[in-house]
């Protein structure tokens, strides 16, 4: 790898499939174009860190043969809680034997667990976590993903998080988008109002560091209610940060409506999504983020996401990776939840992984689809979209190439070497 990931200019030749958009310059694939890909023979040449052309270059510095394979734009993973500390798998074996999260939550567990966690736990403890999950990621075809505070429960809490995301951008192959769950649990001591008070006097600064692009709410009975979602939507308007918002996971709350009216980006989990609300996001510029590994390892209610899709709703599934309700890591694995549970046919989980993914983030000019001209972030694949779903739990990555390097290879990709 060390020789291989020097090469500027690389060329993936004689794929079975290179999948694209049905046409260049989408935004999203939503409605007729949910989960529309051209799947067609070809090849894909890299230079300068961009996809220079659909076609293969004799001159590339390093050529793959890629036949039997298929080449497929990198994973975009829009919703993780990384970084955390530690794990929380005795709660997991507590809700296996019926215990609800809510009195897991009264017992200290849940996200109050994960604070403490994280407080205890030293930098670099944190960083070395948060790196090997993020390279876990990558060998399952993760090219860019966003990470979240929202552990912290405090000003200085929430800020060495983020502090500490920025750090991890260092020590890692993707790049992360950045959001700030500044609502996340209202710490002990105080009430969601005064907490709001304190993220209210906080953001100028956070945002003068650079240190959120997006906001995040909790919006749930146990944790904020909807007069908080239309205050952070205020906030995130005054400064210019997209507004993010955990909606509808355990109970039908009503707050898609609102978070629709406060300009939302996305509403991420939908669970108990109010059945009136599915023509709503079927006609928003809101995204609906779809997390079926939250919802199958807490036993959730199964989102409507069929409905969603055929609405025309941007649908996006994400990881949601956190130590609590979703400790995995591997998109592909969301994949296979998601066809199943949710009667979606494996091209419509790839879209809503790669470019509607990377519209969340506000990157989809830069990448989520193999075009000319966008960042080479792309996969090779040792089967076709349809065995994503269908070959639950493989991990179909034979080669991850990130920012136009060769970033992860399994150990077959020598055999493809030219
Ligand atoms: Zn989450």
């Amino acid at each position: 790898m060390s020789r291989l990931d020097q090469a500027a200019t690389l060329s993936l030749e004689g794929a079975e499939g290179v999948v694209r958009p049905p046409e260049d310059g989408l935004d999203a694939l939503r409605g007729a174009a949910f989960g529309r890909f051209r799947d067609e023979p070809g090849s894909v040449a890299v230079a300068g860190g961009a996809i220079a052309a659909l076609d293969a270059d004799a001159g590339a510095e390093l050529r793959v043969d890629a036949r039997g394979c298929w080449i497929a734009p990198g994973l975009v993973d829009c919703h993780t809680h990384l970084p955390f500390a530690g794990w929380r798998a005795g709660e997991y074996a507590d809700k296996v034997a019926g215990v609800p999260y809510a009195e897991i939550a009264a017992r200290g567990g849940g996200i109050a667990a994960s604070a403490r966690a994280l407080a205890e736990a030293g930098d670099e403890a944190v960083l070395r976590q948060a790196a090997g999950l993020a390279a876990e990621m990558l060998a399952w075809g993760t090219t860019t993903f966003e990470r979240k505070s929202g552990y912290g429960l405090s000003i200085e809490g929430e800020r060495r998080q983020l502090e500490l995301g920025r750090a991890l951008d260092a020590r890692v192959v993707q790049t992360t988008a950045s959001t700030g769950l500044l609502a996340h649990a209202v710490p002990p001591g105080t009430t969601a109002d005064a907490w709001l008070d304190e993220v209210q006097a906080a953001l100028p600064g956070l945002v003068a560091d650079g240190l959120v692009q997006a906001l995040d709410i909790f919006v749930e009975e146990i944790a904020f209610g909807l007069e908080h979602l239309d205050r952070m939507g205020e906030l995130a308007a005054r400064h210019g940060l997209a507004l993010r918002c955990h909606a509808e996971q355990f109970t039908t709350m009503r707050s898609v409506p609102v978070a629709i009216a406060a300009g939302a980006r996305s509403v991420d989990h939908l669970a108990a999504l109010h059945p009136d609300d599915v023509a709503l996001l079927g006609g928003a510029e809101c995204a609906a983020v779809l997390l079926p590994g939250a919802e199958f390892l807490g036993e959730e209610q199964v989102a409507p996401a069929r409905g969603l899709a055929d609405a025309g709703a941007l649908c996006v599934l994400a990881t949601d990776l956190n130590p609590g309700t979703s400790p995995i890591a591997a998109l592909p694995v969301i994949a296979g939840l998601a066809a199943r549970r949710y009667r979606w046919s494996a091209a419509e989980t790839l879209a809503a992984m790669t470019l509607n993914a990377a519209w969340v983030l506000g990157v989809h000019g830069d990448r989520g689809s193999l075009e000319a001209g966008k960042r080479a972030d792309l996969l090779l694949l040792d089967a076709p979209v349809e065995h994503l779903p269908y070959r639950f739990g493989h991990d179909p990555v034979v080669a991850v190439v990130c920012g136009g390097r060769l970033v992860h290879a399994r150990s077959d990709l020598a055999e493809r070497l030219r």
